[in-house]
């Protein structure tokens, strides 16, 4: 039986953070909160008409804030799926997680409700930091909440955002030491970005806030490269770091290309169906995502039939962003051949090998590689 994850977007935070452009809204009404959980529950029962007879092997509840629902809600929603599918025996079930939205008894109600492991967003534990990304929380609530995970789940994973005006090496390796210190079994590290029609984005237009210069970014990322794998943990993807087993098992499914099933407004999916890769994407503003549901109508806002082509750039796009590649064989298998032999040519593989981007023979990026993961990527589509 074919395997396929599930992914649930909760599309509420506390606060809306200032270089956010996730599909995510300031809400903090509970009543509206009992809604939307009812809702979610909805159009999963009728999404998954989409997917046929599967197997479940991750279920994800990200966000937004989904550790702002409440855990009997997600106990529904597992029990809806344990009671229409099957679910592989390793399945990871994994909830994001904000440090100012639960206390130690509602992580242990998420973890009493099905959920196995959590991705905690801490992007710093320290006080500057936190007031410079303006996150809701102080140091004091980031290690407290660091430290409940910590002690609820074996399997956990912290997310860190780098690369900012005034963060040093040394600062950022404090962090990480903590993190480490965690016993933590997942880190993220994702470089900040500034995103079109966020608050940054227009500070970094008016000169208030700088993006750093490349040295200081390639310094930052091969420091936390070398640091993390020192400590065992070690770089399986471009942003993504892990013990040996508990690499993210639902993250790994996008970035191979296997199918996806997404649920709550803005979500998107990849399936198989009748034969075709097809894309599906839900309405994104949730309120309209609301109104469709409550009037029976559709909740995607596109569906749309991949061609060889769109699938091919699609797999490249994501696979190379993991340290293993991608394998001809895997791209045979998905894509039509001649497609696949149409634009990777042999010659593109060999000036890349050259230009010492990619490893020998293979479509596998190196670590200088991985540092141009874009411009290879284009090159290679070309
Ligand atoms: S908590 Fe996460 S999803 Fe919500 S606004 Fe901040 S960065 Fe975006």
């Amino acid at each position: 039986m074919e395997e396929i994850a599930i992914y649930l977007h909760w599309p509420f935070c506390k606060s809306k953070c200032p270089y956010c452009d996730f599909a995510s809204i300031r809400q903090n009404d509970a009543s509206l909160y009992e809604k939307f959980e009812d809702l979610l529950l909805l159009d999963l029962t009728r999404s998954i008409s989409e997917i046929g007879d599967r197997r479940i092997k991750s279920v994800f509840f990200g966000g937004g804030t989904p550790s702002l629902m409440n855990p009997k809600s997600i106990e529904k929603i597992l029990n809806f799926l344990i009671k229409k599918f099957s679910m592989t025996n390793e399945a990871e079930i994994t909830l994001e997680a904000n440090p100012d939205t639960f206390c130690r008894n509602k992580m242990k109600d998420f973890k009493n409700a099905g959920i196995n492991r959590a991705s905690l967003g801490v992007q710093s534990f320290f006080d500057k930091n936190l007031r410079f990304l303006s996150r809701s929380y102080g140091e004091k609530q980031s290690v407290a909440a660091a430290e409940i995970v910590a002690q609820t789940f074996e399997n956990f994973s912290f997310d860190f955002i780098y690369g900012y005006e005034g963060q040093t090496v040394k600062n950022f390796a404090q962090d990480l030491e903590r993190a480490v210190n965690f016993e933590c079994k997942h880190i993220s590290c994702y470089q900040l970005t500034f995103e079109e029609n966020t608050p940054f984005y227009e500070k970094m237009l008016a000169g208030v806030i700088k993006k750093i210069d490349e040295n200081k970014e390639i310094e930052l990322y091969d420091y936390i490269e070398d640091f993390l794998e020192n400590n065992n943990i070690f770089r399986y993807e471009s942003s993504n770091y892990s013990m040996a087993g508990f690499e993210s098992r639902h993250n790994l499914a996008y970035w191979k290309y296997e199918d996806y099933l997404g649920v709550g407004p803005s979500a998107h999916s990849r399936v198989v169906v009748d034969k075709r890769k097809t894309e599906m994407v839900k309405i994104s503003d949730p309120f309209l995502w609301e109104s469709a549901l409550s009037q029976n109508r559709s909740t995607f806002s596109h569906i749309n039939t991949l061609s060889e082509k769109e699938k091919l750039e699609e797999m490249i796009i994501m696979g190379l962003r993991m340290v293993n590649g991608v394998t001809m064989e895997d791209l045979y298998q998905k894509v039509s051949p001649r497609v696949v032999n149409e634009i990777i040519s042999e010659k593109k593989l060999k000036f890349l090998t050259e230009k010492k981007l990619m490893a020998n023979g293979k479509i596998q990026l190196t670590k200088s590689g991985l540092k141009k993961m874009n411009s290879a990527v284009k090159f290679l589509l070309s």
